[in-house]
């Protein structure tokens, strides 16, 4: 048989393996090779809602954040194509006394960042969003330069740059193991039965990142979370595609249009979690609501409907769930993987990873080239947490929670 072999070996072809493959590909002349068992961006990157939110507290996330509009421009020039980028602006939008204090530090953070970000009242609000119920707004965020894109678009946009830039690629193929001797990284075995030398595999492989790698390495500290949203039926004259999307920490939503439609994102005080260890290998295959989303929306869309009463007569004509993988301290899981040299992670996305892909993608390759990181790579470090049990039930818990209490887009 012949022997196969790379420098680097990628597995996942969804937004972190992509934008990874082309970050590295802009970095180095190695030879790279990325392997997806499914199709490119079929998993949790086609259910995204797609938000580029801007504004974090943290800076290193604004940074993460920034790295992805960089690499919008630069793709959309490179391929000559929008890859479905609209910039709408965002509002943020509260109505209680303890989210002030939040925002209050939202914006501080994303002005000292150098973002555009001013403060609007209730009419200024229902001038952009004139759906939207704004008596019982208290304190509104304009964001002018905030985003939404098609991430399926993007995430084949970083992989046609990174084609471009030598990078091989194979679909319907899996990585079946991660081959390592002597704590040194030295390959991958494919579901075909071959075997791929590599010095150096880049593991990022979402809701199975734990499955890749657990027990033989490591254990991750993230589990596959329920995200999701519902479209509404198409009234382009209400929903407009250029109108602000919105966050509405006081209601744990946001909004966004889509197509004439208007996307509802509507997270419940007790997220659902799942023991990736059960999963199939492709999410059509997994039941995310036996009712298409139907008793959710009823258990919580009782903090919505203060913003939008008339969600009762609107028709909802889709459901989208997905996985999202969250961490207990939503932030990532990006760097290597010790003790084994030459085995790295991309994953724990919380919720945001069509937004940071780009980032991440640079910080993964900034570490697997040994060059300074352009973000402080402690704060995502894989080996932060200890004594984790991937499949146990309290961490599904912490994880779910992580996502229940999350108040930004
Ligand atoms: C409903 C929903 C809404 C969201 N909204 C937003 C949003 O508004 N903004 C935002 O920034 N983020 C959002 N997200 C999050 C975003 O979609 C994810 O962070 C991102 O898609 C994660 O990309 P990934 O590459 O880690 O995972 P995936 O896209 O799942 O890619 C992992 C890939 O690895 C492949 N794979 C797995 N095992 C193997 C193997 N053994 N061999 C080969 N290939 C393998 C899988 O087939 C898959 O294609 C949302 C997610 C959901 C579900």
């Amino acid at each position: 048989m012949l022997i196969k072999s790379a420098d680097i070996i990628i597995i996942g072809g969804g937004l972190l393996g992509c934008a990874t493959a082309y970050q590295l590909s802009k970095r180095t002349s190695c030879s790279i090779v990325l392997y997806e068992r499914n199709d490119i961006a079929s998993q949790a990157t086609s259910r995204a809602a797609c938000l580029l939110t801007r504004a974090r507290t943290k800076p290193a996330l604004m940074s993460l954040v920034q790295e992805t509009y960089d690499c919008i421009a630069e793709l959309s020039q490179l391929l000559n194509d929008s890859l479905g980028y609209t910039e709408s602006g965002s509002i943020t939008a509260v109505s209680e006394l303890q989210s002030h204090v939040a925002l209050d530090d939202l914006y501080v953070a994303a002005t000292v960042f150098g973002l555009q970000a001013s403060w609007i009242d209730g009419h200024q609000v229902k001038s952009k969003l004139p759906w939207m119920e704004t008596s019982s707004v208290t304190k509104a965020l304009y964001m002018p330069t905030d985003a939404y894109i098609d991430s399926a678009m993007l995430c084949n946009g970083y992989l046609t740059g990174a084609k471009q830039n030598g990078v091989g690629v194979t679909t319907r193929v899996g990585v079946t193991n991660i081959l390592s001797h002597a704590n040194q990284v030295t390959g991958v075995e494919l579901s075909t039965g071959e075997i791929v030398h590599a010095p150096i595999v880049i593991n990022a492989t979402g809701a199975w990142i734990n499955r890749m790698i657990y027990p033989q390495f490591a254990a991750l500290a993230t589990v596959p979370v329920r995200s999701h949203f519902w479209i509404s039926e198409s009234i382009p004259t209400i929903f407009p595609i250029n109108q602000p999307f919105a966050i509405l920490p006081d209601a744990r939503a946001f909004t966004r249009p889509d197509v004439g439609g208007l996307i509802i994102g509507i997270r419940e005080p007790e997220c659902v979690a799942y023991d990736p260890s059960q999963w199939p290998d492709d999410i059509d295959d997994v039941d995310f609501s036996p009712d298409n989303g139907w008793s959710t929306l009823s258990q919580s869309v009782n903090l919505f409907e203060k913003y939008f009463p008339s969600i009762h007569d609107l028709r909802i004509a889709h459901y989208v769930a997905g996985p999202s993988c969250y961490t207990p301290d939503s932030m990532f899981i990006v760097g290597p993987l010790e003790p084994t040299a030459g085995l790295y992670v991309a994953g724990g996305c919380c919720g945001g990873g069509v937004a940071m892909s780009g980032g991440i993608g640079r910080m993964m390759s900034e570490i697997v080239l040994g060059e300074t990181c352009f973000v402080d790579q402690s704060l995502f470090s894989p080996s932060r947490f200890v004594d984790v049990h991937p499949y146990s039930a309290t961490l599904r818990k912490q994880c779910a929670d992580a996502r229940s209490n999350k108040k930004g887009g």
